[in-house]
């Protein structure tokens, strides 16, 4: 049994002056039954609480640590720019040094502008393409998570394509109502939704590879579809690539699947675990963002030095040409999903696996899962025991199967195969609850 008494102690403590004891609800365990781990620190592949546990990492701070935590070149980067000083409010050469960066990787960017989180991003892509569109509906896909935007923290209201209901108090009726919802991969709903609703329409956001109900891929023909009928109807096509940008190709969602969208948003990874987000896309809609047009949005810590330093780093290292990092990110994560079915199979446990490049998640499900009802309805008691039991053993991944998993750069053969003796014992628990 894990030892967490000081983790146990810290969290009745944090209790007492944070909401459930955290700054993010999916930390605090909720649905588990004990306390979170209180993290002291992480190198590498590796994460170490305060109860001296050390776990193999693979939630990645739910995703930017993509090098690894505590890389050296990250240190350095970061000790350099906190020697001269930690913040200016005024241009500095890493703001544009990182805009570049990213598009290097990604072409259909040709403005950028930095924020501090996905949040941020998704709430500022959306405001600009009302602005550029003067129109103000939007439609987004039921299990894509965008942050936690007013407008996009809705459900569906009853029945496919209708407007929306909030999904949190707080939100007014009116907010909702300019959002449409609807279940991802459905083209037909999707394509009847823009012929009754299209010149409404001003933009269309979907996270084109999702991560925020497990990994869910886009089938075949739906980005397509998405960028058929937002050209036809003149609305903006904005990817939230928060998560799968630089994780699901070296270029993300859009150079996987070929797919040109007009704006994208950019978070995670790009920060390098500090905050930083992005927004960027087409000339002509950029233009019109504050200082140059009048849609107005503004930071008084974005671009920061240190978030600049850090990003900049880990991009510089991931694309390092020689190493190839993106092709041993993915072929990892292939190879620890390949010993998962393998483990399955012989215990006859029906197991979905999915992945995209170096994102990955599991469903105990017996059919294959192209939307949140399917994700939903996988089996989530054996995920929560077979959480359990990885935790126990050594290994850190999310308490919940709507999460994704991560691989970095760090993470070793032997890790993944200490990662699959534990998820051996993990699966035969699991068994029981199927
Ligand atoms: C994490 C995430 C966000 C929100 O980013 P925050 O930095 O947590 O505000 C938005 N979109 C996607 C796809 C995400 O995965």
């Amino acid at each position: 049994m894990l030892n967490l008494t000081k983790s146990t102690q810290a969290f009745q403590e944090a209790q007492q002056v944070l909401p459930g004891g955290v700054n993010s609800p999916v930390r605090s365990y909720q649905n588990i039954g004990f306390a979170p781990p209180f993290i002291a620190s992480a190198k590498g592949s590796k994460i170490f609480d305060i109860d001296g546990n050390e776990y193999i990492d693979y939630i990645g701070s739910w995703g930017p640590m993509v090098v690894g935590h505590a890389h050296p070149e990250v240190v350095q980067a970061l000790n350099q720019a906190t020697a001269r000083g930690t913040s200016y409010g005024a241009p500095t050469l890493a703001e544009t040094a990182l805009a570049k960066k990213i598009m290097t990787s990604y072409p259909c960017v040709q403005k950028i502008r930095m924020v501090n989180s996905g949040t941020e991003a998704t709430m500022s892509a959306l405001r600009v393409a009302r602005g550029y569109t003067k129109r103000d509906k939007i439609i987004k896909f039921i299990g894509c998570y965008h942050g936690h935007v007013d407008s996009l923290l809705v459900q569906a209201g009853s029945g496919l394509a209708t407007f929306s209901t909030p999904s949190s108090p707080g939100i007014t009726a009116g907010t909702a109502q300019d959002t449409i919802s609807l279940p991802y991969n459905d083209i037909a709903t999707f394509r009847a939704t823009m012929q009754k609703y299209g010149p409404e329409i001003a933009a269309v956001i979907v996270e084109p590879v999702a991560g925020n109900m497990g990994v869910v891929l886009p089938k075949d023909g739906f980005l397509q579809a998405l960028r058929e009928e937002t050209s036809h109807y003149q609305s903006v096509l904005i990817f939230d690539e928060v998560m799968c940008g630089f994780r699901a190709s070296a270029g993300g969602a859009v150079k996987k699947y070929h797919i040109t969208p007009d704006l994208v948003c950019f978070g995670k990874i790009i920060g390098g675990g500090l905050p930083v987000a992005a927004y960027g896309g087409k000339n002509e809609i950029m233009q019109v963002v504050s200082p140059l047009g009048p849609v107005y949005q503004a930071g008084t810590l974005s671009g920061n030095p240190l978030a600049m330093a850090a990003g900049l780093a880990t991009l510089n290292i991931l694309t390092e040409p020689q190493k190839e990092y993106q092709k041993y990110l993915e072929t990892q994560t292939t190879k620890l999903l390949a010993g998962l079915q393998e483990l399955a199979k012989e215990l006859a446990i029906p197991l979905i696996t999915h992945q995209a490049g170096s994102m990955f998640s599991i469903f105990f499900s017996e059919q294959d899962i192209w939307n949140y009802d399917d994700a939903a309805a996988a089996n989530q008691i054996a995920f929560k025991e077979y959480f359990k039991i990885m935790l126990e053993n050594g290994i850190y991944i999310p308490p919940s199967q709507f999460e994704t998993l991560f691989m970095s750069i760090a993470h070793t053969n032997a890790d993944i195969e200490k990662t699959l003796s534990a998820a051996k014992k993990a699966l035969l628990t699991a068994k029981k609850f199927l």
